[in-house]
C-alpha cells in the first residue's frame, strides 16, 4: 500500500498547516467564551476566518470522495474536494494542532458525522432542509444518544421513545453528553429513540430529525468535562417531553438507527484519531521548546533524568499511530466499513492512549505551568482522556477486535 498523498491533496494539506499557522494560532486565545448571560457566542473574528476559509477552499474537505460532483455542482468549493479517507487523514491532522481549527474548516465533529448521515440516508427534502445549511456553515447540530439512566455503551439499552403515532413521531425521555447542543447558531438534534421494543434487539431504535426549538425539547444544563466546558459546542443533557415531530422526520425511516450509527462512525473515528495525531505533536514541539529553553541543575531539563528517552519514545508512538490510522483509512477506502471494523476499533482505542501519554509527558516537562491555561496542554489532556469514552469505552473497541480476532480461531462469539 502506497500512503503518498495525490497532489491535490497535499496542496490541500499544505494549505491548511498555512493557515492555522498564519491566521488561526495568533486568534486561539479567542475562543468562544460564555457571556454575561451564560450563553456562549463566536466572536466576530472566528466568524470572519471562516468565511475567510471557505473563500480559499479549505471547506468541508471531510466530505467523502464520491459526493464531490454534486456538491461541487451545488456549492461550488463548499462541496468538499473529493478526497478518500487516507487522503483526509493529514487534512484531519494539521486541524488536529488547534482547538479552534476544526471548527473554522467547517470540519468539526458532531457535524462532520450528522452531514454524513444526511448525505448517506436523508431522503431529498431532509438534505435541502439540514444538509445545505449544514455544509454552508449557517447552522450547527448535535448528535443525541447517550442517556444518564442507562450504560450507553450498549446502544441497544437506549429508552427515550421515539413512537410513531400517525403521520407523527413522539420522543419522551433524556439525553446528556449531546455535544455541539451549547453552541449559539445550533438547531438541529439526531436523537437515537425507541420505536418498536418487540423488534430485532438492531432494529428497534430510530433517528430522528428534532429542531431543536420543537416544544418539548429542554437544554437542563451543560456538563463540563474535568472542568472545560469545550466552548462553543458544550455538552448538554436534554430532556423530551412529549415532543411531537412529522413522520418524515425519521431518518431512512424507523428501525434503521444502528445500520445508520454504524455507517457514520468508521471516517469519523479516522478525523478524531488523526486529530488526537495533530494535538499529539503539538505537544511534542511544545516539550521539546520548554526542554532546551530552561535549565536546572545546571543543564537543559531536555538532558536531565529519562527525558531524552521520553522524547524519543513519544516520536516512535506518534509515527507508530499515524501508520496505523492511515492503514484503517486504506483499508475503509478500499474494502469499506464493514471489512474495517477491527482496524477503526484499533484506531480509536490507540489514538487517545498515545495522545494521553504524550501529552502528560509535555505537562510534566512543563511543570507547573503544563498544569495551567497558560498552556493548551492540561486541556488537549483531557480531550484525549474524553475520548477514550466518547464514541464508546475503550473496553467495547477492544471487545470487538478480540471478537474479530478469535472468529479467525472458530469462536462464535
Ligand atoms: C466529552 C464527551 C463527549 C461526548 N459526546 C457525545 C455525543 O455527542 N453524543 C452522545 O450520544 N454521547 C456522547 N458522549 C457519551 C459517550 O459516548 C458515553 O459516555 C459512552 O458511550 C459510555 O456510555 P456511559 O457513559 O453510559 O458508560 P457505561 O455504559 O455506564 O459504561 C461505564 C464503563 O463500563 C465499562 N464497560 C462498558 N461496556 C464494557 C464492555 N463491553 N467491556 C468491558 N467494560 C465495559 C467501561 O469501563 C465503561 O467506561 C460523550 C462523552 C464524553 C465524555
Amino acid at each position: 500500500m502506497d500512503f503518498t498523498p495525490s497532489e491535490r491533496a497535499a496542496e490541500l494539506t499544505e494549505a491548511v498547516r498555512a493557515f492555522i499557522r498564519d491566521e488561526i494560532e495568533p486568534l486561539e486565545s479567542r475562543l468562544p467564551r460564555p457571556d454575561g448571560d451564560g450563553r456562549w457566542h463566536v466572536p466576530e473574528e472566528v466568524r470572519e476566518l471562516r468565511r475567510k476559509a471557505r473563500d480559499q477552499g479549505l471547506w468541508n474537505l471531510f466530505l467523502p470522495a464520491g459526493h464531490e460532483g454534486q456538491y461541487a455542482a451545488r456549492y461550488g468549493t463548499r462541496g468538499g474536494a473529493g478526497l478518500s479517507n487516507a487522503e483526509y487523514a493529514p487534512v484531519a491532522e494539521a486541524t488536529g494542532w488547534s482547538f479552534l481549527a476544526p471548527y473554522v474548516f467547517n470540519c468539526n465533529a458532531p457535524d462532520t458525522g450528522n452531514a454524513e448521515v444526511l448525505l448517506k440516508y436523508g431522503s431529498p427534502e431532509q438534505r435541502d432542509r439540514w444538509l445545505d445549511p449544514l455544509l454552508d456553515g449557517a447552522i450547527r447540530s448535535a448528535f443525541a444518544m447517550t442517556e444518564p439512566g442507562v450504560a450507553s455503551s450498549d446502544a441497544t439499552n437506549m429508552r427515550l421513545t421515539a413512537v410513531v403515532d400517525g403521520d407523527e413521531v413522539v420522543l419522551d425521555g433524556r439525553k446528556w453528553w449531546t455535544t455541539g447542543v451549547g453552541h449559539p447558531d445550533c438547531r438541529l438534534l439526531i436523537v437515537m429513540g425507541l420505536t418498536d421494543p418487540g423488534a430485532h434487539r438492531y432494529s428497534r431504535h430510530s433517528m430522528v430529525l428534532v429542531p431543536l426549538d420543537t416544544p418539548g425539547v429542554r437544554v437542563e444544563r451543560m456538563l463540563d468535562t474535568m472542568g472545560f466546558f469545550d466552548e462553543p459546542f458544550g455538552h448538554g443533557e436534554v430532556s423530551f417531553t412529549n415532543v411531537r415531530v412529522p413522520l418524515s422526520n425519521v431518518i431512512a425511516g424507523p428501525g434503521r438507527a444502528f445500520e445508520i450509527a454504524q455507517g457514520r462512525l468508521g471516517p469519523g473515528r479516522v478525523h478524531h484519531a488523526m486529530r488526537l495525531v495533530g494535538l499529539a505533536e503539538r505537544a511534542l514541539h511544545l516539550a521539546c521548546e520548554r526542554g532546551l529553553s530552561r535549565t536546572a541543575f545546571g543543564k537543559p531539563l531536555a538532558d536531565l533524568g529519562g527525558n531524552r528517552e521520553r522524547i524519543a519514545d513519544a516520536r516512535i508512538a506518534i509515527n507508530s499511530l499515524r501508520l496505523l490510522i492511515m492503514h484503517a483509512a486504506w483499508k475503509l477506502d478500499t474494502e469499506g466499513p464493514l471489512a474495517s471494523m477491527s482496524e477503526v476499533s484499533q484506531i480509536k482505542v490507540a489514538a487517545p492512549n498515545v495522545a494521553q501519554q504524550v501529552i502528560d509527558f509535555a505537562m510534566q516537562i512543563h511543570g507547573g505551568a503544563g498544569l495551567s491555561s497558560d498552556f493548551p496542554l492540561a486541556h488537549a489532556w483531557t480531550a484525549a482522556r474524553a475520548i477514550r469514552l466518547a464514541d464508546g469505552p475503550d473496553e467495547v473497541h477492544r471487545g470487538v477486535i478480540a471478537r474479530i480476532e478469535l472468529a479467525q480461531h472458530g469462536a462464535t462469539r
